[in-house]
Parts: structure tokens; sequence; C-alpha cells
């Protein structure tokens, strides 16, 4: 294929293919001990892991190209914490890449770039970090944006089903180059081939199908409850952690996905939505902020000039909006 970006994504999904099987190797270890402790060094060290990988590969194939990530390795290098980087070390090294505790540590800092306009790619080396504990619904997300453009964009959703609802395969790898479609395929097989993805037709509020995040820390499930209601909507909306959602979306499994502050303060990370975003519209639906607005992915790590998200297929974009300004009763 000759398509602009070709390497890039080929380089992408090479990279989330490898830290997606030491997250799945590292989520093998969560116990239900460990989950009843709360616990929370398995998904340190598979985030930490995840990182490392992705930078590592990504760093080889673009040796120019600087990393938003979401995780940096000050931590890691104080003496305190050696055995945990000898945990990441092994992990990633079980994945196939092999480094010296240093050069990992070195590999997780490539992510610490600021943002902003130019050329440069956004890591959530795992996102939905509580589902992960939970066992359920985890992603590792990565986008290339130019110039505040999203052009390339790769979601791993390990625990999702590979083609649809009714798989039992598990392991759901979604992809899009912009102007290209959207594509999903096997994550756990990479000779699979891949399928086009789609949003739902569903046109009308009453039909809609919602999902939205487990945390009612992260989305303001009293609102998107008004929302379901102004727009007539009967069905109960799907809880899924992570990115996971955009994937469920874009294949069509549901018709929108509400973030709705909880927080005056939150500000959105660029990384938990850059690689959902052009998944979802290169399969044709929509996504912008609370008030219509685009999302703006070039003024830093956060996208401080938004607020909420609302991802739709497209149809029932406009009925979405004029729900939330409803429910909302103006600006929030
Ligand atoms: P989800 O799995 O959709 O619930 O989202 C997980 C993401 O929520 C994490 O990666 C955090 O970056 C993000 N997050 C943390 N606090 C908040 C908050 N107050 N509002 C919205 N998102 C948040
Ligand atoms: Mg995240």
């Amino acid at each position: 294929m000759s398509n602009l970006f070709q390497t890039e994504l080929e380089a992408a999904l090479q990279a989330v293919r490898v830290a997606s099987v030491a997250c799945r190797a590292v989520q093998k270890s969560v116990s239900p001990e460990t989950i009843a402790k709360q616990d929370k060094s398995p998904v340190t060290v598979a985030d930490y892991a995840s990182q490392a990988i992705v930078c590592k590969i990504l760093g080889d194939a673009f040796p120019n190209d600087p990393i938003v990530g979401e995780e940096d390795a000050l931590e890691l290098r104080a003496g305190e914490h050696a055995s945990q980087l000898d945990r990441i070390v092994g992990e990633v090294a079980a994945a196939g890449i092999t480094g010296k505790p240093d050069e990992v540590c070195d590999w997780i800092d490539r992510g610490h770039h600021t943002g902003g306009t130019s050329r440069f790619w956004t890591l959530d080396p795992i996102d939905g970090t509580k589902g992960f504990l939970r066992n359920e619904q985890y992603a590792v997300s990565l986008a290339l944006i130019i110039d505040g453009q999203i052009e390339v964009s790769v979601l791993a959703c390990p625990n999702l089903p590979a083609a649809d609802a009714w798989d039992s395969e598990l392991g759901a790898l979604f992809s899009a180059i912009r102007g290209h479609g959207a594509q999903l395929r096997s994550l756990s097989n990479s000779q699979s081939t891949p399928q086009v993805v789609r949003v739902s037709g569903t046109a009308r509020g009453s039909m809609a199908r919602f999902c939205e995040s487990v945390e009612s820390g992260h989305n303001a499930q009293d609102v998107t409850g008004k929302i379901r209601q102004i727009l007539r909507s009967e069905a109960p909306p799907r809880r899924l952690d992570s990115q996971a959602k955009y994937g469920v979306v874009a294949r069509g499994e549901a018709d929108l996905y509400l973030r709705m502050p909880t927080k005056a303060t939150y500000q959105e990370k660029i990384w938990d939505h850059a690689g959902g975003v052009l998944i979802v519209e290169e399969a044709g639906g929509r996504v912008t902020d609370m008030h219509g607005g685009k999302l703006d992915f070039s003024v830093g790590r956060e996208l401080t000039r938004n607020r909420g998200v609302v991802v739709t297929n497209g149809l029932l974009h406009g009925e979405v909006l004029a729900a939330i300004r409803e429910a909302t009763h103006g600006p929030t």
C-alpha cells in the first residue's frame, strides 16, 4: 500500500501489540487478594512496561518524533524502587525487548514531551487502570498528531471481544489513518485480515444506546442520566472503562459515549482521547466537546480549550448536543 502514513501505522500497530503482550502477562498476576488489598503495583508495572515498549519501538522507527506519554521514570530511578524496576525490565524482556534498567528508564522518559503544535505521538500506556485491576476493560492508546490534527491512531483493547460483542476471542485492535477509514484486527493474531469498521445507523435519540465510564468520578452519571431522559432513551447505559468506549461506538455496538465533567477544574488529557477520536471519526462518527467545539489537541498535554467529550455516530450529534444544553442549562 502506498498510503501516506502507512509506515507510521505499521510501527504503531507493532508497538501496541508488543505492549499488549506485556499488559496481558502482568494482568494474569492480578489475584483476588491483590484486588482486596487495593494493591496497585501490578498496574504500575504494566503501565511502565507498556510505555517503555511503545517508546522504544517508536524511537527506533522515528528517532526524531517526540512522544507525549502519561508516565515518566523519575520515581523509578530512585533506589528504593529497584525491585519494581527489575520487574518492569523483566516484563519488557519477556515481551521480546531487552534493555538494562537505565535504558528502560530512558525509553519511558522519551514520553516526556509537552505537546503543542508540530509533529508528536501521544500515548496512554494503560488507559483504564481501574478496569485493568478489576480484570475488565483497559486499552493501550497511541496517536500521531501533526499541527493539532490526529493523522494516525491505534487502540488496543485486550479484553474486548475481537470482532464484535458476540465473538468469544478477546483482543480488539482498532486503527485509522485520516481519510482512509477505520479498521479492526484481532489483537492476538497479527495475520488476521482487517475489517472495515462503521458506526451505527441509529438516527433517533429515543433509540440511542449510551456508553459511559464505570467510574462516577470520571463522568457525571446524574447528568448523563438526565440527558437519557430528555432523549427518552430507555436502554440502560453500557458502562466500561477506558477508550474501549470509542471502539464500541466505532463498531456500532453503542450509538454514543458521553463524558460530562464532574469537577470544574479537571482538564481532560490528550492521551485519554486522541487514540479513540480518529477511529470514531474515520468510522463515520463525530467527536466534539460538550458545547459542540472541536477537541483542540494543539495546546499541550491537556485539552484546556474543551469541556467534556461527546462521541456519537454522527447522526445523533445535533440532538445530543441540544439535550446536553437542556440538561446543563447553559455553560458548566
Ligand atoms: P475511564 O476509564 O473512561 O473512566 O477513564 C479513565 C481516565 O480518566 C484515566 O486515564 C484518567 O486520566 C481520567 N480521569 C481521572 N480523573 C478524571 C476526572 N475527574 N474526570 C475525567 N477523567 C478523569
Ligand atoms: Mg488514561
